[in-house]
């Protein structure tokens, strides 16, 4: 299981986010759990100012867009096919 793998499934439009349809990218791994979140700007709640509105609506977008894959190598080369 490698990176690689990840970048093909995050391709995939059933992986974009479900808030705006951006593609998500690996926040966060260990072994066979990979966290993802979503790319957009207006997820990226750390670059609003803190405590307005526009930060919690961001801070609720990157929250939504979390994903957690639980794989083995098996699962994603079935996925590939
Ligand atoms: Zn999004």
């Amino acid at each position: 299981m490698n990176m690689e793998h990840i970048e093909t499934l995050l391709e995939k439009k059933e992986f974009h986010c479900p808030v705006c349809g951006n593609r998500r990218y690996v926040t966060d791994h260990g072994h066979h759990e990979w966290t993802v979140h979503c790319s957009s700007a207006e997820a990226r709640f750390w670059d609003f100012e803190r405590g307005t509105m526009a930060q919690r609506m961001a801070m609720q977008h990157w929250d939504q867009s979390r994903l957690e894959l639980f794989f083995t190598v098996e699962d994603v080369l079935r996925k590939l096919e």
